[in-house]
């Protein structure tokens, strides 16, 4: 029996594509999943990630948010300069919000995700690793190979959400990328003092270190050099936190230990047309960014909702047509030119310690805490985005 034409295939199950699925399925479309990895080999992944407000009002209307999911709320982040003058506070009650946002383990999120995607009957299939991709109207092809052997499927509409793997790296496609020359450094850390629902964001000399509020622990991501981020993954725990300490200092209290020790290399790459007629990239896909500013997956997340918000009211027919991705083009284009180019500035002022520069950040700090429209038009834009 031959496959039936899909409204929609996702190529990858992680927590963009897995959103885009339910999105769609939301809207009203026929679904499919096709995921590289069997569920049982997924290696640990020990991130942790931060996301905004507007993504859990967006996770609550997927219906994946709910109370069982373990969720640390966020409800002041307090940014500062060790060693340099100024500081900034930023707080829930500025917005009137009920919190800035929350922490949750990567893999808490993306098991939730995919139990929701399953519970909608989405045809979710892992360990099928798709090959190639080909785009055409009025149907495109996804082709790969599964348990079963060499599998391909139709579908009006393909949305690569690959993490920005193999597919999304096409020698035509014409990419921005800037290598950092940096790795994040990421774990979990104990201190004696209790987090009471605060991050902190503190720009070291040896490179900024996040510190978020995780169950009763705090979940670090210290950026730093290749070669010093393998010299903190060799130190035992003692000596580690020894090195966390001295860096950051006893603001958050004094670490005691620290666990799930592990490093992500640190990327920017962009896609610059992600978008062509029958074929859609979302998340890491389409950007990687550096997680400074905590903006990659809330991003993604944007960027699945307004495919579903688009392709809603678009007659079936026409989901791969290229009126339909210019219009999703269009919805994202300020929101991802911003929070691109926000994220990428952040990493890069804050990457160095030139003495002019340090003067200048320490300004911008005290001029963020002192101005509150300043302050709140900052926090409005890293929560909601920015829209058109
Ligand atoms: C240290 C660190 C901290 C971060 N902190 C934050 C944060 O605080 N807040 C925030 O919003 N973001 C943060 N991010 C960014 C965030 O992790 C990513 O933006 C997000 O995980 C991207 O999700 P994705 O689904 O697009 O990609 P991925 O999570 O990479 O998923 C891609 C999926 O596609 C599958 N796949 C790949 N190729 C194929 C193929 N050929 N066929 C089938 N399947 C395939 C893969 O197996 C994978 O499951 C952080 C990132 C890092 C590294």
């Amino acid at each position: 029996m031959s496959e039936p034409i899909h409204d929609a295939v996702v190529v990858g199950g992680g927590p963009v594509g897995c959103a885009a699925a339910i999105a769609m399925t939301d809207a009203g479309m026929n679904v499919a999943v096709l995921e590289a990895h069997a569920d049982s080999q997924r290696a640990p992944d020990s991130r942790t990630l931060a996301l905004s407000w507007n993504s859990r009002l967006i996770l609550q209307r997927l219906g994946v948010w709910s109370d069982d999911l373990p969720a640390t709320a966020i409800n002041t982040i307090h940014v500062s300069h060790r060693g340099h003058f100024g500081r900034a506070c930023l707080n829930a009650s500025d917005l009137r919000l009920p919190a800035l946002g929350y922490v949750l383990r990567f893999s808490d999120l993306h098991a939730a995700l995919r139990t929701e995607a399953r519970a909608r009957e989405i045809d979710y299939r892992s360990g099928f690793k798709v090959r190639a991709v080909r785009p055409g109207a009025p149907y495109s092809e996804v082709s790969g190979t599964s348990a079963s052997g060499e599998e391909s499927l139709q579908s009006r509409l393909v949305v690569i959400a690959d993490g920005g793997a193999s597919l999304s790296k096409s020698p035509t496609q014409r990419t921005r990328d800037h290598d950092y020359g940096q790795v994040a450094v990421v774990g979990l850390v104990e201190s004696d003092r209790l987090h009471r629902n605060c991050a902190y964001e503190r720009f070291t000399a040896t490179g900024p270190i996040a510190l978020l509020p995780c169950d009763d622990e705090f979940a670090f991501v210290w950026t730093c050099t290749p070669e010093r981020a393998k010299q903190l993954l060799s130190l035992n725990d003692t000596a580690f936190v020894h090195e966390l300490r001295s860096a950051f200092g006893d603001r958050a209290g004094r670490f005691i230990s620290t666990r799930l020790r592990s490093s992500f290399p640190l990327i920017l790459r962009v896609v610059r047309q992600p978008h062509e007629a029958g074929v859609v990239l979302l998340g890491n896909a389409s950007q990687t960014l550096h997680p400074i500013a905590g903006q990659g997956f809330n991003l993604g997340l944007r960027d699945a909702w307004d495919l579903a918000d688009v392709i809603r009211t678009a007659p079936v027919d026409t989901l791969g047509s290229a009126p339909v991705t210019s219009q999703f083009r269009k919805q994202r284009r300020s929101d991802r030119f911003a929070a691109i180019t926000f994220t990428h500035s952040l990493a890069k002022l804050f990457s160095s310690d030139f003495t002019p520069l340090a003067i200048g950040r320490g300004i911008g700090l005290v001029m963020l805490d002192t101005l509150p429209p300043l302050k709140r038009d900052l926090m409005r834009r890293m929560i909601f985005g920015t829209t058109t």
